[in-house]
């Protein structure tokens, strides 16, 4: 079973359809909230960053402390239409839309033990935050300037089932290359033209692709080129991706890829152009941190243990990683996420905001 109050703010954000850059009504709800606590609410600049209709709600509570608690305002799908089926031990859609526990589990959670811990006036300092964009660009998390006293976090947005959290995560690295050859008439004059698409062709198969290693991946994704079937094509553009464990082996492999792409266009006088961008960077969590040290509080006391994993996606804690906040991201146990079969067990929703509650009325001493 799960409480009714839980139920209901459930509800309630999950009726609220709001996909990336168009959290506002979202943020709405949360400063009526808030608000209705007696509490303050800010929102920052992130808009202008994401492009969208809301920046980042920011509540700082009796001066922010020194940790803050996290989840993202927008859904990658839209929930429009979503009817509820509350069975005997989860929540899911009726299967037409995704339910939108991506992350209104988190975001429920967070105002359940909010609002449970304001009324039994155990609340601590400590800083809540509700980021736009986390599904496309992380250009809330990336925007959001921690207050100076924030020295660690928590992001309420794994899939996996708590105690889970993530500890280490893979950086992904996305890089596209254009080839360059030389056009001409494919049935008067081929001998004259270079063609992209061969050199292309070439190149991608000294790329590497799939598992690398223990903790590196590498996909070319997407390639484009050409006009027309009488013409020796003079432009193509691949784009992919390397993930890695860590920085420098990623840029490694990255390196060698442009070597043995460069070998290519040499080979047939074609020439090449390339970016590449780390979208978000790898970080890893110990036992001795601080996160981890309140995380395992928090839930020896629930007696249960932490369960670090590792994972191969990014989220709202690899931006605040890279900005020395030391942040985990927590299970909540939103499965499926992005799909139709999107679904949250009561027992995990349960635990979430008991983690939540035990997060905001804890200290490290
Ligand atoms: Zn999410």
């Amino acid at each position: 079973m799960i409480d009714e109050r839980l139920r209901r703010i459930f509800e309630d954000l999950t009726s609220i359809d709001a996909t990336s850059g168009n959290e506002a009504p979202v943020a709405a709800y949360i400063k009526e909230f808030v608000e209705r606590l007696g509490l303050e609410f800010d929102m920052d600049g992130a808009a202008s960053l994401s492009k969208g209709n809301s920046g980042n709600v920011i509540i700082r509570i009796k001066g922010g402390g020194d940790h803050f608690l996290a989840s993202h305002m927008d859904t990658p799908r839209s929930t429009k239409g979503l009817v509820r089926i509350f069975h005997e031990d989860r929540i899911t859609s009726d299967g037409t839309t995704p339910l939108g526990v991506d992350d209104r589990g988190g975001l429920s959670s967070i105002l359940y033990a909010l609002e449970k811990a304001v009324a039994e006036d155990t609340i601590k300092p400590c800083t809540l935050l509700f980021t736009v964009c986390e599904e496309t660009t992380l250009a809330g998390s990336t925007f959001f300037t921690p207050d100076p006293g924030i020295r660690y976090g928590f992001i309420f947005d794994s899939y996996m089932s708590p105690p889970a959290i993530v500890s280490e995560t893979c950086g992904l690295l996305e890089f596209d290359f254009t080839f360059h050859g030389r056009s001409s008439h494919a049935g008067i004059a081929p001998e004259k033209g270079i063609s992209a698409i061969q050199v292309a062709c070439e190149a991608v198969t000294k790329f590497p692709y799939g598992k690398l290693g223990e903790k590196d991946t590498g996909n070319i994704g997407r390639i484009s080129g050409g006009t027309a079937t009488n013409v020796v094509c003079d432009s193509v553009k691949i784009s992919g991706e390397i993930r890695s464990g860590n920085l420098e082996d990623g840029e490694k492999r990255f390196r060698k890829i442009v070597e043995d792409f460069e070998e290519v266009c040499k080979k047939h006088g074609a020439t090449m152009e390339y970016r590449s961008a780390w979208d978000f960077t790898p970080y890893h969590i110990h036992p001795e941190d601080e996160p981890y040290r309140l995380f395992e509080k928090v839930v020896g006391a629930m007696g249960l243990k932490p369960v670090p994993m590792k994972s191969m996606g990014g989220s709202d804690a690899n931006a605040m990683n890279k900005k020395g906040i030391k942040t985990i991201n927590l299970g909540v146990g939103a499965q499926n996420p992005h799909g139709n079969d999107e679904f949250i067990l009561y027992e995990d929703f349960t635990r979430a905001a008991a983690i939540a509650y035990g997060l905001m009325t804890t200290t490290l001493d």
